[in-house]
């Protein structure tokens, strides 16, 4: 089953991702010394988590991505902090549930903090 650790570490990848990704950002970084030659090994490391993702995730995951930038964002006080609407009691995850779920509103997936 597909946890929220996956996808949070999935949104890290992307975040780098599109870090390095950004020709001015990969200009700047390498004229300060970084070598950017790891992007192949990420977008491998991404490819292998979404292989070992359940697909209806992959699909909202990458829709989001896709519209948002972000595939994933965090929830407080029941607040998605993607598009602001304040979640029902019933999308909350049960106590140790490690369950995925998705904003009903935007789509995102859901981090609860
Ligand atoms: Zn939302």
């Amino acid at each position: 089953m597909t946890g929220p650790g996956t996808v949070l570490e999935l949104n890290d990848l992307d975040l780098l991702l599109d870090f390095v990704s950004d020709p001015a950002r990969a200009t700047r970084l390498r004229r300060i010394g970084y070598a950017l030659d790891g992007v192949e090994l990420l977008a491998r490391e991404r490819a292998r988590l979404l292989a070992g993702m359940e697909r209806r995730w992959v699909t909202a995951y990458e829709r989001a991505h896709a519209r948002y930038g972000r595939g994933l964002t965090p929830v407080r006080g029941r607040v998605c902090q993607g598009c602001f609407v304040t979640l029902p009691t019933s999308a909350a995850p049960l106590p140790g549930e490690s369950q995925l779920h998705q904003c009903e509103s935007c789509g995102r997936l859901l981090l609860w903090g």
